[in-house]
């Protein structure tokens, strides 16, 4: 197998699912799980998913559609730019969408006038303050987040109004999901708190309470999946019913980025005045495309050694992309890599392949591991994948001379 490339163990995928799928049993049997399609929308991947009872939770019209094109027959719709074909197709199909935005309520109504009489349930996106909850925790800090109607200028009970006004609309659940900079207990205590004090406060039933996604998978020394759902829903029974009321979670991260592995091999090794450079045939931009992560899980795996190697104060890892910024992390104090050696990076595999620009190189190929056995599940895109449905007729090709 040809550096670089992903790997995906499949029994490191199986193994949280199950984990996931034993604590939603034991602490709200009502539960409904939606990938989240962002995170990482390999099409093996959504597959997988599929196969194993989530629904698709999606955020664009694009998303929307390779949901249809997968085969998913649950689909979840969030998001504050939904397309308004989509948007219908969801509404009309009795899936799970959650309104975001005033033009959605538009749409709404419209599309309930133009047939009177047919129920359609909807959903609200709820924007809460959770920096004042869990402060120095939210990911929008001090500016707060962006997304649904917010509860405490009481945006949101006017859109509950607005839908309340539409006599097709019936308003079945809310969704709450946050992105936090710790993923920890706290910002699930503040979510089911929320949701109780929605319902107390307005003295509504809903069929859904859909908290989102956020959670950290594969790490021992973090809260797994058993700690999130005994948080959550010790205070959602104060105010809910599993019986009544599902519980929908829209995992990415926790499922996805733990089993996946990028692996690159050293091209060459130099130094300057000033530095040892190790050269790879990998890139940030395959295993942190926003150019954020400050460390990086790693294993190296040095070819031929013998006993008495080189040691070097520090070696700086470089990746393919000719911008200076490619530097993935350095070495102090390790045997000097070598040509040939291979670097592979660990627990990739969450906005990271789906994230990535076709710069300098293309997409790298994708395998699955499973028992030993290796499939290709992504060949590596080439120059015919890069130049599909592009126009270039009026350049000479070289082929044509
Ligand atoms: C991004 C997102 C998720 C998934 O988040 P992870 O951190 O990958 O688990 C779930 N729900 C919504 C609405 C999202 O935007």
């Amino acid at each position: 197998m040809k550096t670089p490339y992903y790997l995906i163990h499949k029994e490191m995928l199986d193994e949280g699912m199950e984990k996931l799928k034993l604590a939603a049993a034991k602490y709200w049997p009502n539960t409904v799980i939606g990938y989240s399609f962002k995170t990482n929308s390999l099409p093996w991947v959504l597959g997988y998913m599929k196969k194993h009872g989530c629904y698709a939770e999606v955020v664009s019209e694009d998303e929307y559609g390779l949901a249809e094109y997968m085969g998913y027959e649950n689909i979840i719709y969030n998001g504050p730019v939904k397309g308004r074909d989509s948007f219908e197709r969801a509404c009309r199909k009795g899936q799970i969408v959650n309104i975001d935005a005033d033009r959605e309520i538009r749409w709404l109504r419209k599309l309930c006038g133009s047939q009177p009489g047919r129920p359609v349930r909807i959903g609200i996106r709820v924007n809460f303050d959770l920096e004042g909850m869990c402060p120095g925790e939210a990911s929008g800090g001090e500016e707060g987040g962006r997304f649904g109607f917010n509860y405490e200028n009481g945006s949101f009970k006017k859109s509950m109004e607005s839908l309340q006004e539409i006599p097709e609309a019936q308003i079945v659940g809310i969704h709450l999901h946050c992105s936090s900079k710790t993923r920890s207990l706290k910002i699930y205590e503040a979510i089911a708190r929320t949701a109780c004090r929605i319902k107390r406060e307005l003295q509504t039933e809903f069929a859904y309470i859909d908290v989102g996604g956020g959670y950290f998978g594969g790490l021992p020394d973090r809260p797994q999946y058993e700690d999130y759902l005994r948080v959550m829903t010790e205070i959602l029974r104060e105010a809910y019913d599993p019986d009544r009321t599902a519980l929908i979670l829209e995992p990415g991260t926790s499922l996805i980025c733990p089993p996946v592995e990028y692996a690159t091999s050293v091209t060459d090794v130099k130094e300057t005045s000033r530095n040892y450079f190790v050269t790879t045939d990998g890139s940030r931009i395959h295993v942190d495309p926003l150019m954020t992560k400050k460390s990086y899980f790693y294993h190296i795996e040095p070819v031929n050694r013998t006993e008495n190697e080189e040691m070097l104060k520090k070696q700086v890892i470089c990746g393919f992309t000719c911008m200076e910024n490619d530097r993935l992390f350095e070495l102090r104090d390790a045997p000097a890599l070598r040509e040939g050696d291979r670097i592979v990076y660990e627990k990739v595999g969450a906005y990271t392949m789906c994230l990535s620009p076709l710069f300098i190189g293309y997409f790298p190929a994708v395998y699955v591991e499973d028992q030993g056995e290796i499939t290709c599940v992504r060949q590596k895109w080439s120059v015919d994948e890069y130049v599909q449905k592009h126009e270039y007729s009026d350049i000479e090709l070289w082929d044509s001379k």
